[in-house]
């Protein structure tokens, strides 16, 4: 496989891009395939090698690469009528109704650019709101790189996880594991009328996609009523893809606070959310006081693709293809692990999926995992089948990085960059797909 160009590209990124990237995650070793085009489920890098392509942008392509008509048609309108106002726009509107119809938490929004500013501006709301100052977040939760949720440690022991972050400001946040409603307990009871919200995605997808045990959500749902606190799911990458248009709250019947969005309900232009009932959105300004604002939020471009992405969705199958397919790859992915590598362990759901070096020994696989890892009390993997942030990280993270991923990408599988990040099933990939992965996946582990 030549990778000349995307080499010399990455050279001269390196010369004007710190690290040569505009994310840090796309900076994988050796040097990155420089994206050329897009081609339905297949990336196609700047040396002419063609992927199928599971990393879909870090989650925003549900549709693919190839955007329907509808939402070419959408997006070119808005940009030949001018890009952005400064004035509000009717697409706007409607997004806010199809998100607000859909979504069972959510009965008003405000749009933003990007995960990383619904997080903070939900985080800041919640505060504003509550008038009190601690969050509670997920060790190995992300969102976004933000100030108050960039910390990791104890929850007696909180430190920021990145230099230019104050020690004051991580001490205003507190990491749990998730999946632990007992450490939880114990932190409310530490921090009586202190803690503003819980922020946790419903499942987490940025730690491999561990999913929640049976009754996480409700004793979460439960903890944060009792003690006056929000409870915040981000679902920036759960929104729209797990729980089809009710988004994981749907799928897992929980009805949080505020949700933050961003990824699909931008249809791959730059966008994001927060949502909830109106009594607390409407703190906002300018309904209320706290302060919130952007040039570009609502951007007409953004809207347009994001709702016309969602209508897509809501008249086609989308849905059922994505799931139908993630659960053949998660199955697929299993069987051939249990043969050859069986203390692996498959995480994911519905369209997302990822292998998981896990340490520790073999165990037989209950038919309750066939497809995955679901946190089935029954199942012979219960045990092992990662519960925390922790457990993926402790997991053989370099196999992923340094041998796995680049063996997968020269024979034509595009993964995503570490152990932790998701991958995602799009519209546009196919059956075939499917096998050819699955293919590459077993030559790997023969
Ligand atoms: C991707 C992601 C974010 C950050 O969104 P950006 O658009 O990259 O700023 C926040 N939270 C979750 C759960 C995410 O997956």
């Amino acid at each position: 496989m030549n990778r000349e160009r995307s080499r010399d590209l990455y050279d001269r990124a390196l010369s004007v891009l710190a690290g040569g990237v505009n994310s840090s995650v796309r900076a994988t070793q050796p040097y990155p395939a420089f994206a050329e085009r897009g081609d339905g489920a297949h990336l196609i890098d700047a040396d002419g090698n063609r992927y199928i392509d599971y990393v879909m942008g870090y989650g925003p392509l549900l549709l693919g690469h190839d955007l329907p008509e509808s939402v070419r048609a959408a997006v070119q309108s808005h940009m030949s009528a001018g890009p952005m106002y400064g004035a509000p726009t009717e697409v706007e509107v409607e997004l806010a109704e199809f998100v607000a119809r859909h979504v069972p938490s959510v009965e008003m929004l405000r749009f933003v650019n990007s995960g990383t500013e619904a997080t903070v501006s939900a985080v800041r709301l919640a505060r504003g709101y509550t008038g009190r100052d601690k969050v509670v977040v997920m060790q190995g939760g992300y969102h976004g790189a933000q100030e108050s949720t960039l910390v990791e440690g104890s929850p007696d022991a909180p430190r920021p996880s990145s230099p230019g972050i104050p020690q004051s400001f991580a001490a205003e946040t507190i990491p749990v594991p998730f999946n632990d409603t007992e450490t939880l307990e114990s932190v409310f009871e530490a921090h009586e009328g202190e803690i503003a919200a819980v922020l946790t995605e419903p499942l987490l997808g940025n730690t491999a996609s561990v999913l929640p045990v049976e009754g996480y959500h409700e004793r979460l749902r439960e903890l944060c009523d009792d003690h006056g606190a929000l409870l915040v799911f981000d679902e920036v990458m759960t929104g729209f893809r797990v729980g089809g248009l009710q988004c994981a709250q749907g799928k897992f019947d929980v009805e949080p606070d505020l949700t933050t969005f961003a990824k699909i309900i931008g249809g791959g232009l730059p966008a994001g959310a927060v949502g909830g009932p109106a009594e607390i959105v409407e703190s906002f300004t300018p309904a209320g006081d706290v302060f919130q604002s952007g040039t570009f939020s609502g951007h007409p471009m953004a809207m347009a693709a994001g709702l016309e992405t969602l209508r897509y969705a809501a008249e086609n199958d989308v849905y059922d293809h994505v799931n139908r397919l993630g659960e053949k790859l998660r199955s697929g992915i299993t069987d051939i692990v249990d043969e050859r590598a069986p203390g692996y362990t498959v995480l994911g759901t519905e369209s997302m999926f990822k292998l998981v070096f896990t340490r520790g020994g073999s165990e037989g696989v209950g038919d309750s995992c066939r497809a995955g890892c679901r946190q089935e009390p029954d199942c012979a993997r219960f045990e092992r089948c990662p519960k925390t942030g922790a457990d993926v990280a402790n997991a053989e993270t370099e196999r992923w990085d340094r041998l796995f991923r680049p063996a997968m990408r020269d024979r034509g599988v595009l993964l995503t960059a570490n152990q932790m990040e998701s991958q995602f099933v799009s519209d546009a990939h196919t059956e075939e797909d499917v096998e050819e992965t699955l293919e590459a996946y077993k030559a790997y582990f023969e």
